[in-house]
């Protein structure tokens, strides 16, 4: 396999006030980082200006007006030259420097241990450093009768089919869905967006210098998918209309025998040795169990199946919820509708973003564009920041008892500053202010992305929050604990997703004909995500704790998985074998160290109730260390965690 480059820049050729113009824009860390790059001084990232980390600042790192004007005459005229001497860079710094940059950038003192982990991130030499080398180094006789089923054609069933087709192994993937983007092509509803930075949320290896918002709105992601999907030449090998129904894993012969129901309404069984799920955790809509739900006589949907048949201009909306869903079509319909109930259980905290709505200038895109490594350094900010940068903040202290709506001293400083943001924006709203300020921990939920238009909606004339909980959905409305009857034309749920009940409604039937929910018991769980004990070849992409809250993108996770799982494939295909299992020992005393860290984080609080919770109680969701902790552990399996055996069943060692 060919490596692949990252987007390389263009030349500068504008002129001076072009130039000026784009620097005007700039996120000076990452712009002072790219001009060690361009002018070869590394003593611009070890003088006077040190930025800190500031993560409800104004993203500048704390640069005083003096270094602020200062650093953009220096860019301008460090830019100058590099244009005037035709774009050529000097010798590109030492690796001492890099790390220097690294500390510079992140406004931190990066420790250690995470330093090959951000230099991965970074890529600098411009090579793709997730793409696994070990598979297409197999000799193509052993992989030529080897087959993969990715079931799920979203962000990380195309990651997988990428992937897999760079590694010369044969795959098909199945999607009941009619074409690619998972969540990105089904969540339609008004106000649908990203809540994690464009530039940050895409994958590594294919960025997109030209996303027109810094939070790009549904269809643009929906477009950046399938047209990742055309680039890579997946569709051919994509089914569309096609939902599992079953798998089963016939253990004489090593193979997953998967029973499926085709677009044109027959059922079809798919042989494949190994099986990739990649169906999401946030793909089947949740109703809430309220009595009566069934009797309502006038029109309702759920956000992720949004009826835009119905005309909301005029109408009486219930909307239930106030996740990151409502959160995003409330402030959408407000203006639209007559009158608008929103039904709040749980306030969300607000994550104070106030580019959240803003396109992106013309600047930062030429920046991006043309300046080397300016993309590099400015997607490297992104991730420190939004990564492990905020992680201790939401870390418990097991001796914290001063609050029930905070676990420890940082994260009563965070709960403080979130509420005072809050609070701030409902002056003389004292009823508001109460309903609108969370009562747990802050990042006991995620929380959502403000710029101010959500509390705006709530103050409107025409929109009421609810806080008096539903008891009952009548055939004309909905009745409240406090005998309040609320009559409305439309109800809309906001109520999410079954989150905690993994790859369900598919079957999945696994050694001795052991059924995966019933091994499960509504309480899943997996080595890393992605391996189950019983279930040989079954690889989980987004399984069992490997979401996050607060720390990092989805799309990260999938890409450290998605290595894992070659890795196994390699292990795989290297001894001979035709199965590998994860060691019921290592996947259940790895569980006992999730279980035991995700108690110490916020979304672990028994003062919060979530859907990283199933019914058990336990958090079956959440990843609850720091990101670097997941890249080391799934950068290539440890054999010695895992059996390889021959389809008939005789042992061989993993190599
Ligand atoms: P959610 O976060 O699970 O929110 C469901 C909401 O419905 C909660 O407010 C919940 O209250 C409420 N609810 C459930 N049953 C109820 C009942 N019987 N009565 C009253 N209220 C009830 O679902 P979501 O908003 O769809 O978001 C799910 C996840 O999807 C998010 O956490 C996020 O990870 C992802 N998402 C991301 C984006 C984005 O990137 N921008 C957008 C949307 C969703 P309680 O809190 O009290 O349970």
């Amino acid at each position: 396999m060919a490596d692949v480059k990252v987007l390389a820049v263009q030349p500068i050729t504008e002129s001076d006030a072009q130039i000026k113009a784009a620097i005007d824009e700039a996120h000076l860390p990452s712009l002072i980082a790219a001009l060690v790059h361009v002018t070869g001084d590394a003593g611009l990232v070890q003088g006077e200006i040190k930025p800190v980390y500031d993560f409800f600042g104004d993203g500048q790192g704390g640069l005083t007006p003096e270094q602020i004007a200062s650093t953009k005459a220096r860019a301008l005229a460090a830019l100058k030259t590099y244009r005037d001497a035709g774009s050529k860079l000097p010798q590109q710094p030492s690796r001492d420097t890099v790390r220097k940059m690294m500390n510079f950038v992140a406004g931190a003192d990066i420790p250690e241990r995470y330093v090959p982990f951000l230099e991965e991130e970074l890529a600098l030499d411009g090579v793709d450093p997730k793409a696994v080398h070990g598979l297409d180094e197999i000799p193509q006789s052993r992989k030529k009768d080897f087959r993969v089923l990715v079931i799920g054609a979203g962000m990380s069933g195309l990651l997988a089919a990428i992937r897999l087709k760079q590694a010369g192994i044969a795959y098909t993937v199945v999607d009941k869905n009619k074409d690619v983007g998972g969540t990105w092509m089904v969540n339609t509803y008004p106000g649908c967006r990203v809540d994690n930075p464009n530039h940050l949320y895409s994958y590594s290896f294919e960025p997109n210098h030209d996303w027109p918002y810094h939070f790009s709105t549904q269809p643009l992601l929906w477009e950046y998918f399938r047209k990742v999907a055309d680039k890579y030449g997946l569709r051919q090998n994509i089914r569309f209309q096609t939902e599992v129904i079953e798998s089963e894993y016939d253990e004489l012969h090593a193979l997953w025998k998967t029973r499926v129901h085709t677009a044109d309404g027959k059922e079809e069984t798919l042989v494949s040795n190994a099986v990739i799920t990649a169906v999401g955790q946030l793909s089947r809509p949740r109703l809430p169990d309220i009595k009566g739900i069934e009797t309502f006589k006038g029109k309702t949907f759920h956000s992720a199946t949004w009826d835009h048949s119905i005309d909301l201009k005029g109408k009486r909306v219930a909307s239930i919820g106030t996740g990151a869903s409502a959160f995003q079509f409330v402030p959408e319909i407000a203006p639209e509708v007559k009158q608008l109930y929103v039904f709040q259980r749980t306030a969300p905290w607000l994550g104070p973003t106030p580019n959240y709505h803003d396109t992106v200038g013309d600047g930062i895109k030429w920046l991006l564009k043309h300046v080397p490594f300016y993309a590099k350094w400015y997607r490297f900010w992104l991730f420190w920041m939004l990564t492990d940068g905020i992680y201790e903040f939401v870390k418990a202290d097991p001796k914290w008892d001063k609050r029930k709506d905070s676990v420890g001293e940082q994260n009563d400083m965070l709960r403080q500053m979130l509420t005072d943001y809050t609070v701030g924006q409902l002056e003389g709203r004292p009823e508001l202010q109460a309903a609108a300020t969370p009562d747990y921990p802050p990042g006991g939920k995620r929380s959502v992305r403000d710029n101010g238009v959500w509390l705006g909606a709530l103050k409107r004339p025409n929109v009421e929050t609810v806080t008096d909980p539903i008891v009952e959905i009548t055939p004309t409305g909905l009745k409240t604990k406090s005998g309040r009857a609320i009559d409305v034309d439309v109800i809309i749920y906001g109520t999410g997703f079954t989150a905690s009940q993994f790859l369900e409604p598919m079957k999945f039937k696994g050694k001795g004909g052991v059924d995966l929910h019933q091994q499960w018991d509504g309480d899943a769980r997996a080595y890393l995500g992605v391996t189950v004990p019983n279930f040989p070849n079954l690889f989980m992409m987004y399984g069992p704790n490997t979401n996050i809250v607060v720390n990092g993108s989805i799309i990260f996770f999938s890409e450290c998985e998605v290595r894992y799982i070659q890795g196994l494939l390699e292990l795989l295909l290297k001894s001979g074998g035709g199965a590998i299992e994860v060691k019921k020992s290592v996947h259940d005393a790895f569980n006992v160290k999730v279980d035991a860290s995700n108690a110490q984080m916020a979304w672990g609080s028994p003062n919060v109730t979530s859907w990283y919770k199933n019914k058990k109680g336990r958090v079956s969701q959440n990843w609850p260390w720091p990101l670097v902790d997941y890249w080391t552990a799934t950068r290539a399996p440890n054999p010695a965690e895992f059996e390889v055996r021959a389809p008939a069943g005789a042992k061989v060692a993993a190599q």
